[in-house]
């Protein structure tokens, strides 16, 4: 049935409808359906259409299928090809089966069965479909039925088109689009359903009898824009794999950087120049002046996005570098006047053409899939002797309007002019420098190339270990922060890492919601293995941030120097460990000039390290440092008196989570003795386990029965924790757990961590419960000590000291270029 359209009609349309494209890397499995049915529903309007791609890579097996089926033609044997349609029909029948149930089910596999039984028909030599683009349109029908069926299955209104039904064409190698007639089919279709989403297939259209033709491969970009056009619609989304047009191929290039406008005309260079992101006739249809085109990511939502419109005002700059890795010339004789005029009115524009007139030579480069065309194009010429087809070439190209004037472009010109350079050359009106390279391209030359040109400030990429509280609180911290961090240095997170799972990407980690990304995206690892391959990730500097209290992870700290990576810990383990082991890290890291910070080990976020390099640095000489350095044995002791059982206390710590989860940690003072030596040799004193005189808390019997048991039998604790009580405070004292640290004259140093008695008006004896007390005597502060105290845990606390060590490496790193 015919209709005409009226004005009024299309504009009501086109007030509201927009267009949402996916491709087929969106639709891949079961997984990506049901994402793009969410998408759907939460990011497209109720009478929005939606186009689709065929899912997956079936086009490329539809394809293997007619070869197959060509090979059995000639030597009878259709072994291949039956395996092929085996797998197609199992993979799409896979599909309705995971993504539908009940009578969707069953009515979209009946109609599969349909559909298959015919291709065996047809492969059986039963029926025969001589019209290559039927076959192909099967992907698009598929998926456009799927997706509508899953989508009223959810309870949303949907349903499937047939774009064969409404997009008439006439037949050309790129069919040429009758467009009133396909905009009344269309409207007539979708006018009386506002409200419904539907689901049109991408890719096909059909002639005016009917017959099947297809927009050229990938060209379902084509066919959103298209439709968009017919229903005049402001904006068409392309949901892809990638969240919008980067600076380079993302999948080659690492450190890419997303535009967030690109001007039609760069958007068409990039296309035209081979670029996958977008088909070249995408942009044939729009009309410029009313259309946006956004690019943006479904496996991602919430990441950002390219928008696609009239930005030629905006400040020149090269924003993509595109490359082709094999690219032909056709070499023309320019006295061969006719066949230079063929080339010149041929449709098909070349990447680039170029005259040699000292030889008499034009060229003309194509990419390598025009090949067939220009073969067949070339033997169609009458004149053809002087055209000769020259390969082993590639091309770069470097997109964005005005280049010439662009940093960039002379950065390009420089990188090119290093290589094998056959060419290079502007494109006519000026958004486009080519080189024409005689040699391989392989994505480290891209890589370097790309770097020299869009990532000019250093750069640091940090890998998190340990995701924990601090870790949670230090990425959330970061990610707040990030724009200010990124001022000095580009700094990306590259991977979080518990102790089996790894979440990584050189590209850099979009940590918005990254619990929920580390559980899709964590996979096994060995840090063994990791750690050699770290320097291949491409950065100039790299920070290992260890927020565990993992002894492994501290015992790599020597292989994680080696390879290049500095590190900043909240793990105690490394800097407390045992001299020789010590004495170990600090050697590497002297000879790999790598930095190392540890600043949270002692007293978390407390300035206690500024002060003391401060005071050394100026001068000043530490002559004693002593107080309670640990959260746990404040709150124990200030909470402790003569009517509360230690035990219950101990039991109370533990419940809060104030404790070590096994409060004997805390109890034999091995955290407070870390401390102790980590402090003593930050102000480069020699100290080791064995100079410490520690009385422990804990007695021997009770050291190595499990947990539970020892919980149970705390109590033992309580007597004599009782008679300290009482004894210290006949004196008017109460005990306390201190530690302590004494430069004598010799040089030799008296360290002791345990209970002491303290005056009951002594400042010790007088702290909130869990606050960090630090007293520190000098040469200059020897009548009244410098005193630091404050709370010496909690994760907000320690993260924010993790950032303030990462600003000291970011600036000393700044001063070192
Ligand atoms: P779909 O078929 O799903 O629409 P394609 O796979 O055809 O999408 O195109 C998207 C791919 O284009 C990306 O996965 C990416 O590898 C590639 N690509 C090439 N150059 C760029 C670029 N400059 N920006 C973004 N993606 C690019
Ligand atoms: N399915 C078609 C192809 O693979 C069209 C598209 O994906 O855009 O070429
Ligand atoms: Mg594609």
């Amino acid at each position: 049935m015919k209709v005409e359209v009226s004005d009024a009609q299309i504009q009501t349309v086109a007030e509201q409808v927009q267009v949402h494209k996916f491709g087929g890397s969106s639709l891949a499995d079961a997984y990506s359906y049901r994402r793009v049915a969410r998408i759907v529903t939460e990011y497209a309007g109720a009478s929005d259409l939606v186009v689709v791609s065929a899912a997956g890579d079936t086009t490329n097996r539809i394809l293997a299928i007619l070869d197959a089926k060509k090979s059995g033609d000639a030597d009878g044997d259709y072994g291949v090809a039956e395996v092929l349609l085996k797998q197609l029909e199992r993979y799409q029948q896979g599909l309705i089966k995971e993504l539908l149930s009940g009578t969707h089910q069953q009515q979209l596999l009946t109609t599969s069965m349909v559909d298959f039984e015919r291709w065996w028909d047809w492969l059986a030599g039963a029926e025969e479909i001589d019209n290559r683009a039927e076959l192909l349109s099967y992907g698009e029908l598929w998926s456009a039925r799927l997706l509508a069926a899953l989508l009223k299955q959810q309870g949303t209104l949907a349903d499937a088109i047939d774009a064969r039904s409404f997009l008439v064409a006439d037949d050309a190698p790129e069919p040429f689009i009758r467009v009133a007639e396909s905009r009344s089919g269309l409207l007539n279709r979708i006018a009386a359903h506002a409200g419904t989403r539907f689901v049109v297939t991408g890719f096909i259209c059909a002639d005016a009898s009917g017959r099947s033709l297809i927009l050229g491969r990938n060209g379902s970009d084509y066919s959103a824009t298209l439709i968009g056009s017919l229903i005049d619609s402001k904006q068409v989304t392309i949901w892809k794999d990638v969240a919008g047009v980067y600076s380079a191929d993302p999948r080659k290039v690492e450190r890419v950087v997303n535009l967030p406008i690109l001007d039609w005309r760069e958007a068409e260079e990039l296309a035209r120049l081979g670029s996958p992101v977008l088909h070249p006739r995408t942009f044939q249809p729009v009309n410029r002046e009313r259309m946006v085109i956004a690019v943006r990511s479904s496996l991602k939502v919430e990441n950002q996005q390219t928008r696609i419109g009239l930005y030629e005002d905006a400040e020149p700059a090269g924003k993509v570098l595109t490359a082709l890795s094999e690219v032909v010339l056709f070499r023309v004789d320019l006295r061969d006047a006719k066949l230079i005029q063929a080339f010149e009115d041929l449709e098909l524009t070349p990447l680039i053409s170029w005259n040699e007139l000292q030889q008499q030579h034009a060229y003309y480069a194509y990419h390598q899939n025009h090949l067939d065309y220009m073969e067949r194009w070339l033997a169609s010429v009458d004149s053809k002797q002087s055209a000769c087809k020259l390969t082993g070439y590639a091309m770069l190209a470097l997109v964005g309007n005005r280049i010439q004037e662009t940093d960039e472009y002379t950065l390009f010109k420089q990188q090119t002019s290093e290589q094998a350079l056959r060419r290079l050359a502007l494109t006519p009106d000026n958004s486009a420098v080519v080189a024409v390279l005689e040699q391989k391209l392989d994505d480290r030359l891209l890589n370097r190339i790309h770097s020299q040109l869009f990532n000019h400030r250093r750069s640091l990429g940090v890998l998190v270990v340990g995701r924990g509280n601090i870790g949670s609180a230090w990425l959330s911290l970061f990610h707040r922060l990030r724009e200010r961090i990124n001022e000095q240095m580009d700094v990306r997170i590259i991977g979080v890492l518990n102790s089996t799972q790894m979440w990584l990407d050189y590209n850099g980690l979009d940590i918005a919601d990254w619990q929920d990304s580390f559980a899709r995206l964590a996979r096994p690892y060995e840090m063994s293995q990791l750690i050699p391959e770290l320097p291949n990730a491409p950065y100039d500097e790299l920070v290992m941030l260890d927020l565990t209290d993992a002894t492994p992870v501290a015992q790599l700290y020597p292989s994680f120097f080696a390879n290049g990576l500095h590190i900043i810990s909240a793990n105690k383990r490394a800097g407390a460990s045992h001299e020789s082991q010590y004495n170990e890290i600090r050697t590497i890291q002297q000879e790999y000039q790598r930095e190392w910070y540890y600043n949270t080990t002692v007293g978390a976020g407390l300035p206690l390290n500024y002060a003391l390099s401060d005071l050394r640095n100026s001068g000043d000489r530490i002559q004693s440092i002593s107080g309670i350095f640990s959260g746990t044995m404040s709150w124990l002791f200030e909470n402790f008196n003569a009517d509360v059982k230690f035990s219950d206390l101990v039991r109370e710590a533990k419940a809060q989570g104030l404790s070590e989860p096994d409060p004997r940690e805390d109890l034999s003072c091995q955290d407070i003795i870390r401390k102790l030596l980590i402090l003593a040799r930050e102000i480069g004193l020699q100290l080791d386990w064995k100079d410490i005189d520690v009385d422990s808390l804990l007695p021997d019997y009770l050291a190595d029965i499990p947990l539970d048991e020892f919980m149970q039998r705390l109590p033992e604790l309580d007597n004599a924790m009782q008679d300290l009580y009482l004894d210290a405070q006949k004196n008017g004292q109460v005990p306390r757990l201190l530690a302590s640290f004494a430069v004598q004259d010799n040089e030799k140093v008296r360290a002791r961590v345990g209970i002491e008695y303290i005056p009951a008006g002594d400042m010790l004896a007088n702290l909130i419960p869990g606050e960090n007390i630090f007293v520190i005597y000098t040469d200059w502060y020897h009548e009244m000590p410098l005193v630091i105290s404050g709370p010496g845990a909690g994760k907000e606390v320690t993260a924010g000291g993790i950032q303030s060590d990462l600003n000291q490496l970011l600036s000393r790193l700044a001063d070192h270029r």
